[in-house]
C-alpha cells in the first residue's frame, strides 16, 4: 500500500524540492507523459515517497527550537527580537497572539482579555489550541522561538507533544533571571511607553503571583536536562544577547 497517493505526492512541496535538488525534471516529464505499467508506476511512486520522508527527516535535523523563559519584564521580548533576526526562526509569542485576538475582538480574545486585564494566566486548553494552529501552519519552519510559552507544567507537556509530532524537540530553554525590584521598575516604566492595560502596579503584582505559583514549577520540569540554561537578565541588552548567542551556538555545534 502507498503511504500517500502519487497525485498528492507529485503536487507536494517535497516532490518539487526533490526534483529541484536532484535535477530529475526530465524523469518527471517523461513519466507523466508516457504510458507506463502500473507496477512500475507503483514502484516509482514508492521510491519517491521514501525520498520525501528522507528529506523531511534531514530538514528536521536542522530545526533550532528555542524557548525564552522568565518572569514578566525579564526582557523576553527584547531578546526575542535579536534572536529572530540572527537565527531566522518563526516567532511564537502567546502574549502577542492573544493581544491580536483581543484587537480583532474574536470570541477567544474576549475570553482572554478578561483574564489578562486581571493578570491571570489564560487556561491551558486555549493556549494549546492556539499553539497547534500556529505550528501546523508553519510546516516548513527552520525552527521556532517560543516567547512566553510554556508558562505552566501542563504547557511544557503540550509543547513536548507538539514538537514530537513534528519529529523534533526543544533545542534549548533559556531562563532570564531578574530580581523582583528590577522587574517592577521595568514594567512600570514600560507602562508609560506602551500603555499596556496589564502594566499597572496592581496587575503587575498579580502577574508575579501567577508566575510564582504556576510558572516557576516549569523550571523543575527542565532543570535536570542539558537543554536548560539560566542566564543573568540584568545588564545591557546587547551584552545579554552575546551570552545567548554563545550558548546557542555551542548547543548547535554539539548537536551536529
Ligand atoms: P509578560 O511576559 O510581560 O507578562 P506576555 O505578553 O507574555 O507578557 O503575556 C501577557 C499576558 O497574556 C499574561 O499575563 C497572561 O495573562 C497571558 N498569556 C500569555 N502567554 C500565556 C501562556 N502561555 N499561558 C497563559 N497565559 C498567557
Amino acid at each position: 500500500m502507498l503511504p500517500i497517493s502519487i497525485d498528492d505526492y507529485v503536487s507536494s512541496d517535497h516532490f518539487v524540492r526533490f526534483i529541484t535538488a536532484n535535477g530529475l525534471s526530465s524523469v518527471f516529464i517523461l513519466t507523466r507523459g508516457s504510458t507506463i505499467s502500473l507496477n512500475f508506476f507503483l514502484f516509482f511512486s514508492n521510491i519517491l515517497t521514501h525520498f520525501a520522508f528522507m528529506i523531511k527527516n534531514l530538514k528536521v535535523y536542522f530545526m533550532l527550537n528555542i524557548a525564552i523563559f522568565g518572569p514578566p519584564g525579564s526582557g523576553k521580548g527584547t531578546q526575542s527580537k535579536m534572536l529572530l533576526e540572527k537565527y531566522r526562526l518563526d516567532h511564537i509569542s502567546t502574549g502577542d497572539i492573544l493581544r491580536d485576538h483581543i484587537a480583532r475582538k474574536t470570541a477567544l480574545g474576549t475570553q482572554a482579555k478578561a483574564l489578562i486585564d486581571k493578570g491571570i494566566l489564560v487556561p491551558d486548553e486555549l493556549i494549546a489550541q492556539l499553539l497547534e494552529e500556529q505550528l501546523t501552519e508553519k510546516v516548513d519552519s527552520n525552527g521556532f522561538l517560543f516567547d512566553g510559552f510554556p508558562r505552566t507544567v501542563v504547557q511544557a507537556h503540550i509543547l513536548e507533544d507538539l514538537l514530537s509530532k513534528l519529529n523534533t524537540s526543544l533545542t534549548c530553554m533559556i531562563s532570564l533571571e531578574v530580581d523582583k525590584e528590577e522587574l517592577t521598575r521595568r514594567l512600570l516604566e514600560r507602562s508609560h511607553i506602551e500603555g499596556r492595560s496589564d502594566d499597572t502596579l496592581e496587575v503587575i503584582l498579580e502577574r508575579f503571583k501567577e508566575y510564582t505559583h504556576k510558572t516557576v514549577p516549569v523550571i523543575d520540569f527542565y532543570k535536570n536536562r542539558d537543554t536548560f540554561f539560566p542566564v543573568n537578565g540584568i545588564g545591557e541588552p546587547e551584552k545579554i544577547f552575546e551570552t545567548l548567542e554563545g550558548l546557542i551556538d555551542n548547543v548547535v555545534r554539539d548537536k551536529k
